[in-house]
């Protein structure tokens, strides 16, 4: 007997679906399932079903007061099953966050930040002392299956005169833990200069922030594309969205993807303020940012399942998949019209919203926001 049975769905490439979970797992998927009993059967009526969404840059520990919020709210509530903190703790205060978290009912995650204090105030790299390799280690050798990679945050009002220092003490620690161990590296304000942040990293790291409006970005004077950018795209850097209430421009991102330099991830960065004001929202406004570029349906959702599962190597998470866990994601897409912004004020039209209805979380099925 199964714990669930959703029957009726619909798959992002618009065929049939139906999914049979047990024990927090997904055990069945076919068109039609047959002979199926379970202690409970959910009807999805025909809307969509994919892997549970996961958010690759969040900040969700709520004893900060810069950026901080309770993980379900940008999880479960909004479609969201899995999220990873990004930097928001560091050695100092990763252990209370992780017991934090451990009460809540979506994934938690964490990056680590370089620094020991996380992101206690704005410039938590403006002194140096506070990388501590042997604390950081330590940490990771603690949590193991929370922490999930390193966050070096590479802007001027953050590393205030220490240019990239930072991030080269964050390439030895993660040289250290070994077998590629995830890296994300924050863009925004010069000094660092993008091109030497950049030069430092390699196949796998992750860039955040990377279609943002600003002067250190990835486009020259003449608005095109830095070639030092397309080295590290051709190179394997990972390319996230971070959209953040600072760092997603519509502009940035149309020359982009006009020539081809694509994301391979969104995130929303998303924190309280962001989340309740805007820019940001929640995850399926970002989505639906996305799609106003050309982006299908099926590559938005692999953007926010397959590959942020495979860049912080949550092995058992992003797909629909037999013995992958039952961490899935119902939608509805309606149409609507609304108006969208980046973080810079400029707007778009579009034509469509995306509505999650249920957050199901290793079998356990949560109803979003939306879901009245
Ligand atoms: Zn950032
Ligand atoms: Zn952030």
């Amino acid at each position: 007997m199964l714990d669930l049975y959703l029957k009726n769905g619909k798959a992002v490439d618009g065929t049939k679906i139906e999914i049979g979970i047990l024990n927090g797992k997904i055990i069945a998927l076919g068109q039609n399932l047959t002979d199926i009993t379970a202690k409970k059967t959910l009807d999805l009526k025909g809307k969509f079903v994919s892997a549970g969404w996961i958010d690759d840059h969040t900040h969700c520990y709520e004893k900060l007061s810069l950026y901080f919020d309770d993980p379900d709210e940008d999880g479960i509530k909004t479609g969201v099953t899995t999220v990873i903190d990004a930097g928001s703790t560091g050695s100092d205060n990763i252990k209370d966050f992780y017991e934090i978290t451990r009460g809540k009912k979506t994934n938690v995650y964490a990056m680590i930040n370089i620094s020991k204090t996380g992101i206690l105030a704005q410039d938590e790299l403006g002194d140096i002392s506070r990388i501590q390799e042997n604390q950081l280690l330590d940490s990771v050798s603690k949590f193991p299956n929370f922490i999930v990679g390193i966050k070096a945050r590479e802007s001027h009002s953050v590393v205030i005169n220490n240019g990239i220092l930072p991030l080269i003490a964050a390439k030895k620690v993660q040289h250290k833990l070994g077998g590629h161990f995830p890296l994300m590296v924050h863009v925004g304000a010069n000094p660092p200069e993008l091109k030497s942040v950049l030069n430092l990293m390699d196949k796998d790291d992750i860039l955040t922030h990377v279609y943002n409006g600003k002067s250190n970005g990835i486009l020259d004077d003449n608005g095109n594309i830095e070639s030092f950018v397309w080295e590290a795209y051709q190179r394997g850097v990972i390319f996230d969205i971070g959209h953040g209430t600072d760092s997603f421009n519509f502009k940035t991102f149309s020359v982009a993807v006009k020539d081809g330099l694509t994301p391979r991830t969104i995130s929303t960065d998303i924190y309280n303020r962001n989340r309740k004001n805007g820019p940001v929202y929640d995850m399926a406004t970002t989505l639906e940012k996305i799609m106003l570029f050309g982006f299908s349906l099926a590559q938005v959702i692999d953007m926010v399942t397959i590959e942020p599962a495979k860049s912080f190597h949550l092995i058992t998470k992003g797909k629909l998949k037999v013995n992958f866990d039952a961490d899935l994601t119902v939608f509805e897409i309606k149409e609507n019209n609304k108006v969208l912004n980046d973080s810079n004020g400029n707007k778009m039209s579009s034509n469509k919203s995306i509505n999650p209805v249920f957050s199901i979380v290793g079998g356990n099925v949560y109803k979003t926001k939306g879901n009245d």
